[in-house]
């Protein structure tokens, strides 16, 4: 046997207990033949000595937005700006002709808000659209509101009616969606990414087009996607009655679908709104407030959407980032598991963002899965920390608690929402400090070990993917980092350079 390629000079972190280092690194037709001793006698067609240089699995993100990400960079930017001039002035003289769009917005950092008729005198007639940094609200102008006349606003529109101005400006085409997830693929790969879980295509808040598949299919990534189906996109089916299934998407598709570089994943469904926007729902108000948030939709509408997809075969992936949310959450698959055990269904809460001490014990009794965000309180650590108060400051994406009672937890970014870099998030997991040096949950900090664990095997896991990567192991997929460091012994996990990655046996440098 001759392997394709040899790896030498590796200091490899497996996150493999049966071997959890190694350093030479042997493969062949896109997987991990062997490791040292197990392949040293073979010959190779290529050998690439790296030097001493740091490798671990290659990062999943469990949750992201290719699609969305990709788009952002087409848009104008405002992220950081603080005064509605800054925004209007960069606004103003948009090339192009139909939408002006814009991404960023942060009204938590305005001088004041920005209005549909303070837009309206820098758009020369055309829509604008300026989303803001959360995916849950936006900013239009009257021209937009004035295809909307059930909604009275002064512009500012958060989610179902955020949803209904977008719908006017969707789809976007296959070919501009390639576009956009190509170069999201472009960035992922440089921070060492290797494979993405696409948070919920087809409708939706952050939908492109209900073609959004086919972009997919057609674009041949360099990195591994895993689709979330919204599922807003269930419809009722006549299967017969021995199936149980009253709703599915069509053909009967699900989780599972696809091979190792594309494959469906999850149904993708909302039961709240986020932090950023106030929205995400609480059973204690917002500090200094009697907002408590709210929830997606009805009650009866979420808890059929949940049972139904439960039913017709899906993983479930339920966004969830208040407490209040979370409730509901379990209760619904508590009942949906009741009417049908599912036993590995591996049902995971997207962000969990808010979880009371006494939802942990529930959260591990169902087998949840928390797909955490660590960047968001990175990022926004500091705004959250106030708007949750004292008491419930500490309970926000836990990491410790989690894992102490036997839950799973799977790392993410949200990405474009926050800094999509996985060893920036690792960083914070370990630290706990945001970007302003303030201690968030300091009690929830992890290992170094523990949180790459997150990135790799757990999102792996999160994934349905953990017997083919999340590790260096012997007969699974090829696909690991090149790093400039050792994480577990750096200062500055953050800032350890990214040399290569690696994707089905291809090394990409990246520097
Ligand atoms: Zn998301």
């Amino acid at each position: 046997m001759r392997l394709d390629l040899k790896l030498t000079g590796c200091r490899a972190i497996t996150m493999d207990p049966a071997r959890p280092a190694a350093h030479t690194i042997g493969i062949w037709q896109g997987r991990i033949a062997g490791l040292d001793e197990q392949i040293a006698d073979l010959p190779a067609a290529e050998t690439v000595d790296l030097g001493n240089a740091v490798v671990l699995p290659g990062f999943i993100d469990a949750h992201t937005h290719l699609a969305w990400n990709g788009r952002r960079s087409r848009t104008v930017d405002v992220t950081g700006l603080t005064a509605v001039a800054q925004v209007l002035e960069r606004l103003s003289g948009a090339p192009g002709e139909g939408w002006i769009e814009a991404s960023g917005y942060d009204p938590r950092i305005m001088d004041r808000p920005l209005t549909a008729t303070a837009l309206d005198s820098v758009s020369s007639g055309r829509p604008v659209y300026v989303a803001d940094l959360s995916g849950h609200a936006c900013v239009v102008n009257t021209v937009v509101l004035k295809q909307l006349p059930e909604i009275t606003s002064d512009g500012w529109l958060t989610e179902n009616e955020q949803l209904a101005a977008r719908s006017l400006r969707l789809p976007h085409s296959i070919e501009e969606i390639i576009t956009d997830l190509r170069e999201s693929a472009r960035q992922v790969l440089s921070e060492g990414v290797t494979m993405c879980a696409e948070a919920g295509i087809g409708a939706g808040l952050i939908a492109s087009s209900p073609l959004e598949a086919a972009a997919y299919q057609r674009a041949r990534l360099p990195i591994r996607v895993q689709l979330m189906v919204s599922a807003t996109v269930l419809q009722p089916v006549a299967a017969d009655a021995a199936d149980g299934i009253s709703r599915a998407i069509d053909l009967g598709l699900h989780t599972g679908f696809g091979d190792d570089m594309l494959s469906l994943g999850a149904l993708k469904l909302w039961t709240d709104g986020g932090m950023i926007a106030r929205t995400a729902a609480l059973s204690e108000p917002y500090a200094g407030s009697d907002n408590t948030g709210q929830l997606a939709d009805s009650e009866e509408a979420m808890r059929a959407a949940i049972i139904d997809g439960h039913h017709a075969g899906w993983q479930l992936a339920i966004h969830a980032i208040g407490d209040r949310a979370i409730d509901f959450t379990l209760d619904a698959v508590a009942e949906a598991q009741s009417q049908r055990s599912r036993p590995d269904s591996r049902h995971r809460i997207e962000h969990c963002g808010l979880v009371r001490p006494e939802q942990l014990e529930r959260i591990a009794a169902l087998g949840l899965i928390p797909v955490v965000q660590p960047t968001f309180l990175w990022s926004y650590g500091d705004d959250y920390s106030e708007i949750m108060g004292e008491k419930r400051a500490p309970w926000m994406y836990r990491g410790r608690s989690f894992l102490d009672h036997g839950i799973t937890v799977a790392g993410s970014s949200d990405r474009p929402v926050a800094d999509g870099a996985p060893l920036r998030a690792i960083e914070f997991m370990v630290r706990r400090r945001s970007s302003g040096g303030r201690a968030v949950g300091p009690d929830e900090a992890i290992t170094v070990e523990e949180a790459i664990r997150a990135y790799t095997l757990g999102s792996a896991y999160a994934c349905h993917k953990e017997h083919v990567l999340g590790s260096l192991t012997p007969g699974k997929l090829a696909d690991l980092v090149v790093l400039g460091d050792d994480p577990r012994t750096s200062d500055a996990i953050a800032d350890i350079p990214v040399l290569a990655t690696m994707v089905g046996g291809t090394l990409i440098p990246q520097r």
